[in-house]
């Protein structure tokens, strides 16, 4: 199959293509702006795969169009977005120009691709879009879970943004007959994430001795799923998935971010003893404004219907992304140096 995927360079996408390369004989075509979020070094392992290509170039652009005429897809995985909620709430434009107008142009560039192809190339073909379980908003002070049917309440620019397009994906799927599936994922972490996100950032700053920043009292719950095992749900909808239908994944890893940090604490006082406990170097900031308490899923329908299970315990999933980022600082300092702002100190829930 060839496998057309966006924002490939980024920390889910680029383990996405790592999988699909190692473990399929998919062709894999990846399409990214490379902004500030982007890095190709995590590709390094399968830049030069004869069933790799790689185009820069931004989703928003009308040669979209040619590209995915071009290339030829079975199936298009979009990853590509503005991910981060804090940029968001500092500046929305570039999160409603990549996450809706790119949709969108992704979108034409679909159907009019699926309008050309003949019944049994029409009947293989999908258009695979990666959302976020932060669409449906938050569940304070209730133990409910998001299912599938959970009524979309984002609260962030981002998730806002998140929300637009998933509405505009399930709309080309109703009004045009494209053979959508969607996926809403919680947090995820894991290796290559880049390092102003919760887990990345605490544990670079508790291995150079730097403050612990963690937004409000810490009590925000998310709930947390290992980069690979994410993947593999991926794959398993992109593949198998019903056509119109929304999958939700999750770890039934519900944790407090103080409690997250904690743990990082823990497991480098055994790796990296010092002269002190890391939790000493824990500080509380001032809270994201509009910061959702708590965010959980209910993965039950594609355990269910898919057989996906998540492999990864959070204390297993923790253990490995700890280990990865102390032996692999000289990536960090190279993408600290190149595309990050360290004075953005603020500890981020996603
Ligand atoms: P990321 O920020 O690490 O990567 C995004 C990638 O998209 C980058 O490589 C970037 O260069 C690229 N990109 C951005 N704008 C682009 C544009 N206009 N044209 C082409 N490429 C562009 O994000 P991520 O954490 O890997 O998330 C990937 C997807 O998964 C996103 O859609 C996100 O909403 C969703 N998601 C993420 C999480 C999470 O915890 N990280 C959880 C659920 C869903």
């Amino acid at each position: 199959m060839k496998m057309l995927i966006t924002g490939g360079a980024g920390f889910i996408g680029s383990a996405l293509i790592r999988y699909l390369i190692e473990n399929t004989e998919h062709q894999v075509l990846n399409i990214d702006k490379l902004t500030y979020a982007s890095n190709l070094v995590c590709l390094k392992s399968i830049e030069n795969h004869p069933r790799y290509q790689f185009q820069q170039i931004d989703i928003c652009d009308k040669a979209m169009f040619n590209i995915v005429n071009n290339f030829e897809p079975t199936i298009i995985m979009h990853l590509a977005a503005e991910s981060h909620v804090d940029r968001s709430i500092d500046s929305g434009l570039p999160f409603i120009q990549t996450n809706i107008v790119g949709t969108f142009n992704l979108l034409e560039a679909a159907r009019h691709y699926y309008s050309t192809l003949d019944k049994d190339k029409k009947a293989n073909f999908r258009f695979h879009h990666i959302s976020t379980d932060e669409v449906y908003g938050d569940l304070e002070g209730t133990n409910a879970l998001f299912n599938e049917q959970t009524p979309y309440q984002p609260s962030s620019p981002y998730s806002a943004t998140k929300a637009s397009a998933d509405h505009l994906v399930r709309a080309w799927h109703r009004t045009y007959g494209l053979p959508v599936v969607i996926t809403n994922c919680s947090n995820n972490y894991g290796y290559y994430q880049f390092p102003e996100k919760l887990i990345p950032l605490i544990i670079l700053n508790a291995l150079d001795g730097q403050p612990l920043p963690i937004y409000g009292t810490g009590e925000q719950i998310r709930d947390w799923l290992f980069v690979d095992d994410h993947v593999k749900a991926l794959y398993l909808v992109a593949t198998q998935g019903k056509i119109g239908e929304t999958y939700n994944i999750g770890g039934h890893n519900e944790v407090k971010n103080i409690d997250v940090v904690k743990n990082i604490c823990r497991i480098l006082d055994k790796l990296r003893p010092k002269d002190y406990l890391h939790e000493s170097l824990i500080i509380f900031v001032t809270d994201r404004p509009g910061h959702d308490a708590r965010y959980a899923i209910d993965a039950t329908k594609i355990e269910k219907e898919l057989g996906w299970q998540p492999q990864e315990t959070f204390e297993t999933g923790l253990q490995k992304t700890v280990e990865w980022y102390w032996a692999n600082l000289d990536w960090c300092q190279r993408v600290l140096h190149s595309n990050y702002d360290r004075q953005r100190l603020g500890s981020q829930s996603n």
